[in-house]
């Protein structure tokens, strides 16, 4: 029987054959420098390809190279980030580029673990994607693939990605760069991780060990997933004179981002109906909807509701939405509201201002579509 170095060994030439055969047209595998690498790999962290695509050329667009990220404005890249979701990775992408741009591009495994926003895995593939250097890269993907091909049972974790880790490193080919993105795009096209895996196109058909014994869905094995933690929102899209109130997010999740005034709810709806004099506390905000806006407490004292909203603040519409994120997902009741006075905690910007310079997330889209 083969040991699991020596099915490596047969696979890799497989692999780096059927790379350059059926690789995708991807836009970031054209001119490729190292900060290009940098910021298709950051796009490319828990965002789809297909939704990185456009994305990465207009960003290149307006930020070609590190110099031009490097001295942007923070709102600058946050709208041009709008849309691709966790923002905290542009952020980093950001100070990445500005370490780039004073101290150069790094030689080293290590030197390019150092940037921000840089984990094993993002240094793996940029050394091998970008510095020619044989560093793994061994992200879910390529756990899925491996896990098939050795038929290797663990519950992945740590050990399992210190495992490949080594086993690939043995095996790595002087062409890194191809390697590296071959391991992904099988993962991507051929092993796919929902539904049954295109077994028939796969370069390792022969040598799979899951394969061979028909057990291909059986791996990987995960360990049971926590639950994941359910917030309640109400969102408050106030509108007065054409324009709509914004705040940024001073902390926690999409922090600095631009959002309509919002608080999480104690309990869930359906509120009890609003009573009279409820909203007297103030939220959204000191005379933002006067009266008519809910008050802290309201999902036990009732959210706003027609006929709840008083001198001049018009309830103009309701809905509800949700997003998901990775370990929350929000459940948001949104109350689009017409104000008489714009308060002066907020910023008050037309659909215009808003389309062009305000950042706002894609987890508030379902209210986005309330502002015209
Ligand atoms: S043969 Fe099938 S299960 Fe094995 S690596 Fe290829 S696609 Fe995945």
């Amino acid at each position: 029987m083969q040991t699991e170095t020596e099915i490596l060994q047969a696979a890799a030439p497989l692999l780096l054959e059927w790379f350059r055969a059926n690789q995708r047209d991807l836009p970031w595998r054209k001119n490729r420098t190292f900060y290009t690498a940098l910021v298709a790999e950051i796009m490319l962290q828990q965002t789809r390809v297909e939704a990185v695509k456009e994305r990465y050329v207009a960003f290149l667009e307006k930020f070609p190279t590190e110099k031009e990220l490097a001295l942007a404005s923070e709102d600058e890249v946050m709208k041009a980030w709008e849309g691709l979701g966790y923002y905290t990775r542009a952020r980093n992408l950001q100070k990445a580029a500005k370490t780039l741009f004073e101290e150069g591009i790094p030689r080293t495994w290590v030197g390019v673990k150092s940037l921000a926003g840089v984990g094993d895995y993002t240094a793996g593939a940029l050394s091998s994607i970008a510095l020619g250097l044989k560093e793994p890269a061994v992200d879910g993907n390529v756990i899925r693939i491996l896990t098939r091909l050795l038929a290797d049972g663990s519950v992945v974790g740590d050990a399992v990605k210190r495992k490949f880790t080594e086993l690939l490193r043995a095996v790595y080919p002087d062409s890194t760069a191809d390697f590296c993105e071959g391991l992904m795009e099988l993962g991507a096209i051929v092993c796919v991780p929902n539904g049954a895996p295109f077994c028939e196109k796969c370069p390792w058909a022969g040598l799979c060990r899951a394969h061979l014994a028909g057990e291909e869905e059986r791996f990987p094995v995960r360990a049971e997933k926590k639950a994941r933690k359910v917030e309640y929102l109400d969102v408050f899209v106030l509108v007065c004179g054409g324009r709509y109130a914004l705040k940024k997010r001073e902390k926690g999740l999409l922090k600095g981002l631009w959002e309509f005034p919002n608080r999480v709810a104690a309990c869930p709806p359906p509120y009890p109906p609003p009573r009279e004099g409820a909203c007297r506390e103030g939220a959204p905000a000191e005379g933002a909807c006067r009266e008519g806006a809910p008050a802290e407490g309201a999902c036990r004292e009732g959210a706003p509701a027609e006929g709840a909203l008083e001198k001049g603040a018009v309830l103009l519409a309701k809905k509800t939405a949700k997003h998901i994120f990775t370990h929350v997902e929000w459940r948001m009741t949104g109350y689009l509201i017409a104000v008489e006075e714009p308060a002066p905690v907020f910023v008050w910007a037309t659909a215009e201002e808003i389309e062009k310079s305000y950042a706002i997330p894609s987890a508030f889209g379902a209210f986005t579509e309330w502002v015209k």
